[in-house]
């Protein structure tokens, strides 16, 4: 029986048996199925005696083995999953220390750490002095603690389109706000929010006697990747005095690329920019950000007091994340970005987002040519849709012999009523080759 202590000699067995595991998940991706439809039917019962860890890793590797694999490079549905193998280091350092690093007084240096990760961000997406944010476990965490934080009355009403992830209207009811309270605002041909008809609304809700207060514009929505006019979005938010909300939790990564950067312009205006650095950082799973303009915003939603507090004292130019969001006691999460983000070099990062942007439109530019598709709209980020010109039927038809096959992982979704099926590279290890073998079969199923 393993002890809850193991010795050294114990240690380094059991470390060197995951590493194992890992090397070997990690060599066996290029080749594992996208999407294995079978059961899982492994023992996974708790019992009161102990096994041996290679036992359980054989279950581990099982369970493993079934459902979607979305750490593959052919996982190209929904928002991609990356699972950088050095923020997985890092987590095991940091679960390790098991430091509290929602205070600064208890880990000055780990939070040090996740501060200077925040920070970095900020200045990439050029918010000004007294920017700032905090770690969550994703975007719909990082969304929901920016609406409760805008928020002024119970009866406030805020502005979506569409195609605005529903994260933001999640966040909308669990912050105590009626269904009515979303506004959604129509988009133009691009699929991207009008913000003509966005100023329309308000000025019809003001006369109706409703307080508007946040308009939510997205960085890359989930179903085409279309990006809202930011900067127009940003300047009618100012005039009517509404709190700016951006959600770049698919896209904002993007902001790392010239590219992206020109598409977001008008993001630095924003009070807050939801993030999901396990997208597109390429992270794993359980590392989302918020970042907002002005830290008080979150410091007026978020400190409270506590008897139990009274021992802690405060560190000059530290926060004390608990005074930003919603967790207290949670895993230190800056570790698992800055390890990557020194160990690779930013400019990896900036490098494989570009890439991503030329693989979308190179898989565009190829389903273009292919006879009796049909791709309305180009690429604005890394997400491309189509569909069969016969119709919803074909289009269905030909989606479920692409998942049939297992070999490529893709997601479909509605648009305008009409069934279109998408495909989004995001992954770190999603390459030319793989896409252009999903281009492949979607030809040689057409
Ligand atoms: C994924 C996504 C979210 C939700 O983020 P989670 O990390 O899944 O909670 C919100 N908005 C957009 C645009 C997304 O793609």
């Amino acid at each position: 029986m393993l002890p809850l202590e193991p010795s050294d000699a114990e240690l380094r067995e059991l470390g060197t048996a995951a590493l194992d595991f890992v090397t070997s998940f990690v060599t066996g991706l290029p080749d594992r199925p996208a999407h294995d439809p079978t059961a899982f039917d492994g023992d996974v019962s708790i019992t009161d005696d102990a096994r041996p860890l290679g036992e359980l890793l054989d279950t581990v590797g099982a369970a493993a083995a079934v459902g979607v694999e979305t750490a593959g490079p052919r996982y190209l549905g929904y928002i991609p999953a990356g699972g950088l193998v050095t923020s997985a280091i890092a987590g095991l350092l940091t679960l390790t220390m098991n430091r509290f690093g929602t205070v600064a007084d208890m880990a000055p240096g780990l939070v040090a750490i996740e501060e200077s990760v925040l920070r970095w961000l900020c200045a990439e997406f050029g918010l000004p002095a007294g920017s700032g944010g905090v770690l969550t476990s994703g975007g719909s965490l990082a969304t929901l603690t920016a609406v409760v934080a805008a928020r002024r009355t119970p009866d406030g009403t805020l502005y979506v389109s569409e195609h605005t992830h529903v994260c933001v209207a999640k966040a909308a009811s669990i912050a105590g706000l009626p269904s009515e309270s979303v506004r959604v605002v129509p988009v133009d041909d691009e699929l991207r929010m009008d913000p003509l008809a966005a100023a329309r609304m308000i000025a019809e809700d003001r006369r109706r006697g409703l307080v508007p207060f946040l308009i939510a514009g997205t960085a890359g929505t989930t179903d085409t990747g279309a990006v809202d006019p930011l900067a127009e979005l940003a300047d009618l938010a100012r005039r009517e005095n509404l709190w700016f909300h951006v959600d770049g939790a698919y896209g904002g990564a993007f902001q790392l690329t010239e590219r992206g950067r020109a598409r977001f312009a008008g993001i630095e205006q924003a009070d807050s920019i939801t993030l999901d650095p396990h997208k597109g950082l390429f992270l794993p799973y359980g590392i989302g950000a918020l970042l907002v303009r002005d830290t008080a915003t979150l410091d007026r939603a978020y400190h409270r007091q506590a008897a139990y507090y009274q021992d802690l004292g405060r560190r000059e130019g530290l926060p004390d994340y608990a005074h930003r969001g919603l967790e207290l006691t949670r895993e230190h999460r800056g570790l698992a970005v800055w390890l990557p983000l020194r160990l690779h070099g930013v400019q990896s990062f900036r490098d494989a987002l570009d890439e991503k942007l030329d693989l979308a439109w190179r898989a565009y530019e190829e389903l273009l040519h292919i006879p009796g598709l049909d791709l309305p709209w180009p690429p604005q980020l890394s997400t491309v849709v189509f569909r069969a010109s016969a119709g919803d039927e074909a289009t269905e038809r030909l989606f479920d012999e692409i998942r049939a096959r297992g070999r490529y992982l893709l997601t479909s979704t509605r648009i305008r009523g009409r069934f279109f099926i998408r495909l989004c590279v995001l992954s770190h290890r999603t390459h030319a080759e793989h896409v252009l073998g999903a281009v492949e079969e979607i030809r040689s199923l057409s």
